[in-house]
């Protein structure tokens, strides 16, 4: 008989209150995909398990295999991101990738590059990376790594070279349009700028190390935020809850920070 115990490396994604004193966690393991966990008696005061069952720990997990739900028996913290947990919109960037990441996967069905890329995304906001930046990277990494690359060398609808002008981006034809194929499509797009192209192009070739040289004002990034996130939009069919936190943090902000 398989042993009922094993190991997983995991982030743990959300969690939710269960029964008097256990917990939920929802984790994306590194080769497991997606898993529901039962912490029991985490809630409770002293808990052994407690500091290694929060959302956004990256975490070694000793599972034991159960009729429903694995049951949480042991842990060894491998990250606890405590800077991102000290900044407001730190830790709203780590809700908004463990969200996405949470989206783009399912449950048993193994995903390393996701697991990598949401891996990446919280230690560089830890590192005190611009959150706008480590958002908009993890974004279009996500929906290349997932399939849903956005076509953004060539015009997505003729294949056309995309030229300075009065390019367009369209999420439902998947990606940048040439200003030919905005008039024949007939209908209004958003549009896009040259060097919100560039950067889409940019950010999409590059690891995070290149993607931080990138230099992105506010107008920019105002730009980019949109395109990708009507994209994910239109990918998933929903909005991003922690989009609109993240939002409302912004209209707290002062414009300059
Ligand atoms: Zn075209």
């Amino acid at each position: 008989m398989a042993s009922r115990t094993y190991r997983a490396e995991a982030i743990v994604l959300k969690v939710h209150d269960f029964g008097e004193a256990d917990r939920v966690l929802t984790m994306l393991t590194r080769h497991f995909g997606k898993v529901r966990v039962v912490a029991k008696g985490i809630r409770r005061p002293l808990a052994r398990l407690a500091g290694h069952a929060e959302p956004l720990t990256h975490a070694s997990y000793q599972l034991v295999r159960g009729r429903n739900l694995d049951i949480l028996t042991g842990a060894e913290t491998r990250a606890h991101y405590p800077a991102l947990r000290r900044s407001l919109v730190g830790v709203a960037g780590g809700w908004y990738v463990a969200e996405l990441a949470d989206r783009f996967s399912a449950e048993g069905v193994p995903t390393a590059p996701v697991f990598d890329l949401l891996e990446t995304a919280l230690s560089h906001l830890d590192a005190g990376h611009d959150p706008g930046l480590v958002c908009r990277w993890f974004d279009i990494h996500l929906l290349d790594r997932t399939g849903f690359r956005p076509q953004v060398m060539r015009c997505v609808s003729c294949s056309g070279a995309l030229v300075a002008g009065d390019n367009a981006w369209s999420p439902e034809a998947g990606g940048a349009l040439c200003p030919d194929c905005v008039v024949r499509a007939g209908t209004s797009h958003a549009a896009l700028s040259l060097r919100a192209l560039k950067s889409l192009r940019y950010l999409l070739a590059s690891d995070f190390g290149a993607a931080a040289l990138l230099r992105i004002d506010a107008p920019l990034a105002g730009e980019l935020e949109r395109h990708l996130r009507s994209f994910l939009h239109q990918v998933l069919d929903r909005d991003i809850v922690t989009a609109r936190l993240l939002d409302e943090i912004a209209r707290l902000r002062p414009v300059s920070a």
